[in-house]
């Protein structure tokens, strides 16, 4: 089929997304244009926005258009109480189950040296040194149960073995071995939390 020179960089620029091919990127070029006008227009607005005004928070590295973002600025939170997710999908999982009234810390990905990802990459210097601030009194490793996940819940305990009166727990019944915590239902998550063992 023939495009136009600006629907064809319509569809390449549709290609950014996770998981869209040239195929599906076309068909979504073209009902944008043939059918929703409007909801096109609104996407390229909010796109625009969400990317000139969505930055990391400065405590967490959650997602936020504030310099910190609203479960670090509660004051209802426990702000002693750090659980260290790799990224804003787990955090949401964790909020939906309703179970966890601490603060996070976002990681970003987990550490995977042959990709370049070391601990500078995921702000792990930032949420040490927060750590040893003394403000925390328990840190729950809820990185996922896969084989990296595991190495960056086991850097993470070794880099804080200095500080002896932290607690570090790690979640661990009921998710499952390999799995990740967005697919992982609220009431498992729950007692996953509720569940947490002692880290050695
Ligand atoms: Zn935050």
């Amino acid at each position: 089929m023939f495009l136009s020179p600006l629907v064809s960089e319509l569809v390449e620029a549709l290609r950014v997304l996770p998981g869209v091919g040239p195929k599906s990127a076309q068909r979504m070029a073209l009902h944008l244009l043939e059918r929703n006008r409007s909801g096109g227009a609104r996407l390229a607005d909010v796109l625009v926005r969400a990317m000139e005004h969505v930055r990391e928070c400065s405590d967490c590295q959650n997602l936020t258009e504030q310099a910190r973002c609203h479960i670090c600025e509660s004051p209802a939170r426990d702000h002693g109480l750090l659980c260290i997710v790799e990224n804003p999908v787990d955090l949401l999982a964790i909020e939906s189950s309703g179970s966890f009234r601490g603060v996070y810390f976002v990681l970003k990905g987990h550490l995977s040296p042959l990709d370049g990802i070391g601990p500078k990459e995921l702000g792990i210097p930032r949420l040490l040194e927060r750590v040893r601030a003394g403000e925390i009194r328990e840190m729950i490793l809820a990185t996922n149960p896969t084989v990296e996940g595991e190495a960056t819940a086991h850097y993470l305990r070794e880099s804080l073995r200095d500080q002896t009166a932290l607690i570090v727990t790690r979640i661990a019944h009921g998710v499952p071995m390999g799995g990740e915590l967005e697919f992982v239902d609220g009431n498992t998550l729950a007692h996953a939390l509720a569940g947490r063992t002692s880290v050695g």
